[in-house]
């Protein structure tokens, strides 16, 4: 860790840094997702591509990105989840951005518990098949199924808004109704509905919003989700301050020619460049 010590202390202030979160104690279904990190790093950086991105930004030459590498965590969720929100916190204090790559969704949580303490009025754009709204799945109030559950429950003053849903149950309705959620479920979305945003956005991206015909490698498959292209005009078309993300749940043992790594790679490139222009 002393490695990551001593990055942390040459960040600047808005400099954009990408975090691996090699986590995934905390799925319900396929283990896998805690190889994510290394895979869109390789990807990202494949000579198949180049470091370009569609907003002319050219994350080749910008100096206001780096990389962090990954943390070391331990197995157990209520300590790996305190390492991660001191993590998150370090960097969060030198007035930097993290960009975090997981791991399983349950990362979410400690992450924003750092977030909430910089942005009291911080909102959260989810993009996801999943609302990740359960009080507890199989017994586990830590589940990569819950996260949303935990962060409204302590930081109540959040604005949830949810994009991609397909997979309400009535008890995740209630929760969305009790929480306040803003729920835009995938059967409702079209290329036209803008939401907006007053004050600072964190942008939570679960791969499996994205179809299955164009992200394979993922834990949970949901059929009927956006196109890649559609994830990328949503990203272009947000019109807010992004102080934050996350990539979760991209699976490589699920993959299929490189094809989820490639575009996993694709968006954080895309919201690396957003958040910097
Ligand atoms: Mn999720
Ligand atoms: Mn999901």
């Amino acid at each position: 860790m002393h490695h990551f010590e001593s990055l942390i202390k040459e960040l600047t202030p808005g400099i954009v840094t990408v975090l691996g979160v090699p986590f995934d104690k905390n799925s319900s279904f396929k283990s896998g997702s805690d190889a994510a990190p290394p895979a869109i790093r390789k990807a990202l950086h494949s000579p198949s591509t180049n470091l370009c991105a569609e907003n002319g930004v050219n994350l080749g030459t910008e100096p206001h990105w780096r990389e962090l590498g990954d943390l070391e965590l331990p197995g157990d969720s209520n300590k790996a989840f305190k390492e991660i929100q001191r993590s998150i916190s370090q960097i969060l204090e030198r007035d930097a951005r993290v960009i975090s790559l997981g791991g399983d969704h349950s990362i979410t949580y400690p992450i924003i518990c750092a977030y909430a303490k910089k942005y009291p009025l911080l909102n959260i754009l989810h993009i996801d098949a999943h609302p990740d709204l359960y009080d507890e799945l199989d017994g586990n109030r830590n589940s990569h199924a819950c996260p949303f559950a935990r962060i409204l429950e302590k930081e109540p003053a959040i604005r949830l808004v949810q994009v991609g849903i397909r997979t309400m149950t009535p008890h995740q309705r209630e929760q969305a109704e009790r929480f306040d959620v803003e729920v835009i479920e995938m059967r409702d979305w079209h290329k036209g509905i803008q939401i907006e945003f007053d004050g600072p956005v964190y942008l939570s991206f679960d791969m499996d919003a994205i179809d299955p015909a164009f992200a394979p490698g993922v834990s949970h498959i949901e059929p009927g989700g956006f196109s890649t292209r559609d994830v990328l005009g949503i990203i272009r078309n947000l019109k807010a301050e992004i102080v934050g993300a996350d990539i979760v749940e991209f699976n490589p043992e699920c993959d299929v020619n490189d094809i989820t790594a490639m575009v996993a790679a694709k968006i954080l490139k895309e919201i690396i460049a957003k958040m910097l222009k």
